[in-house]
């Protein structure tokens, strides 16, 4: 058993951690930025280490220094939350040359995943249906229009090494392929310095589905069903549920069937998602991360477990604590993130929380690590919370959203609470009749924003 651990992140997910952790006995090391001496992780952690200035280059992304944190207090392993060094293979490696354990994948799992073409091409070979595209990578601009002519416009042109809905572009006739092609390669270059990109065809009315899977290493692997992910803004998740509305109870057991037998087969250790667009009754994979997901709490709401506890325990060497059969869904659960933006155009909008004030009660829990006084610093992402909330059904889970957002106070800065109360009054959001572009419309329809 682990005696201590070390959290390698800030804000809401390095609590997720710190609280799984505390509950299992062990001791918890956060490490922070300057910017961030008084935040919340830090003060919840037993011990903390401040290493480096604001710039999360120097800070929270710097290995030297996470690992001379985990010298200094004697931590046995690093947990990653999601973002900064969750999925960076090197880091792994480095852990591991320092005998220390990394929870989560091995460095070769993330590698193989984090390059989109060889993921696609890995799981193809498991036998995961896949969107039609290019055979792997495509290098001039003459192969990428015999590839759009060939699947059909429109098509969407990725770079192979692209997060976070950057390095991807549209091209919707052969007129647009040349703009597309060339940005999307920029945008892979510029930020994530590869400039190399693929083709898929683009499916127009999809929902983003995704499959929660976990293994123990030893080739053991279950599914804990979908999230359905597809309310976006500029691929951004904003609004995610589980179980999908669209998704039948054969749908289910069968992709998640194929998704634990292709983790399965890998040995793969730990959390994972793999991601699929799911248009007329057939899933296509899009991509698999290595990791825990920020909406991970939908789905612990309605199978009743704690996916972080479950990582450390598989970090440990100790076998999954359910088995497939013991995986019976229960209810309806519904994530909203809560940012500091300033609508319409969602712009950032960091400063001092005057008042904050939780909602609570029956099937409502808050992951944040907001508190009364507190600064959002302006150097990291606006996610300044998460309410989850869970019901025996999505009705009941829609209403309990609608009341615990309006407990909820946060002032001192613009969030995004005002637009989820303004998507619980849509009919198309009551009915789950929605897919990836419904939010992009609506925000352009009603705020403006495009
Ligand atoms: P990232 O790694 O940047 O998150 P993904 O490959 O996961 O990129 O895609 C993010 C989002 O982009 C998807 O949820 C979907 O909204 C959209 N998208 C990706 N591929 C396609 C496609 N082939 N057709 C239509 N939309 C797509």
């Amino acid at each position: 058993m682990f005696s201590k651990i070390l959290v390698a992140n800030r804000g809401e997910i390095a609590l997720r951690v710190i609280r799984a952790a505390r509950e299992m006995g062990i001791q918890t090391v956060a490490v922070h930025s300057t910017a961030d001496s008084d935040a919340m992780h830090v003060r919840m952690a037993d011990e903390s280490v401040c290493i480096g200035p604001p710039s999360s280059t120097q800070s929270y992304l710097s290995i030297p220094a996470i690992i001379a944190a985990c010298e200094i207090t004697g931590a046995e392993a690093i947990h990653p939350g999601y973002g900064f060094l969750s999925e960076n293979a090197n880091f792994v490696q480095v852990i591991e040359d320092h005998g220390l354990t990394f929870i989560g994948p091995t460095a070769e799992h993330i590698r193989v995943m984090g390059d989109k073409i060889t993921a696609k091409d890995t799981m193809k070979k498991l036998g995961v249906p896949c969107v039609p595209g290019s055979d792997g990578g495509v290098t001039s601009l003459e192969e990428a229009k015999r590839i759009g002519e060939e699947i059909g416009y429109p098509v969407i042109i990725k770079a192979t090494a692209g997060g976070g809905g950057k390095g991807m572009k549209v091209a919707q006739t052969a007129a647009d392929m040349e703009k597309a092609f060339q940005t999307a390669r920029a945008e892979g270059k510029s930020n994530f310095g590869n400039d190399e990109v693929y083709i898929e065809k683009y499916l127009t009315t999809p929902r983003h589905i995704e499959i929660q899977v976990f293994g123990d290493g030893k080739g053991n692997a279950v599914h804990l069903g979908e999230r359905d992910c597809s309310l976006q803004r500029r691929h951004q998740k904003v609004f995610e549920e589980a179980p999908g509305p669209s998704i039948t109870a054969e749908e289910r057991a069968r992709i998640g069937k194929t998704c634990a037998d292709a983790v399965a087969n890998i040995n793969y250790i730990g959390a994972g998602t793999i991601e699929f667009l799911y248009e007329n009754g057939e899933f296509y994979f899009i991509e698999m991360n290595t990791r825990l997901q920020v909406e991970h709490p939908v789905t612990e709401a309605i199978f009743g477990v704690d996916l972080v506890r479950e990582q450390i325990r598989v970090a440990e060497g100790l076998p999954m604590s359910f088995t497939q059969e013991d995986l019976q869904i229960n209810g309806h659960a519904i994530e909203v993130r809560i940012n500091a933006e300033k609508l319409p155009n969602f712009a950032p909008c960091p400063g001092k929380i005057t008042q904050y004030h939780a909602p609570g009660g029956l099937g409502v829990r808050m992951d944040s690590a907001l508190y009364d006084g507190y600064s959002i610093p302006p150097f990291y992402d606006s996610l300044i919370g998460k309410l989850i909330v869970h019901g025996r059904d999505r009705p009941e889970a829609l209403a309990r959203l609608g009341r615990a957002l309006g407990e909820l106070i946060v002032d001192g800065v613009d969030t995004t609470v005002p637009l989820f109360h303004a998507l619980l009054a849509e009919e198309d959001i009551q009915s789950g009749g929605y897919n990836i572009h419904w939010l992009e419309h609506w925000l352009e329809t009603n705020l403006g924003d495009g």
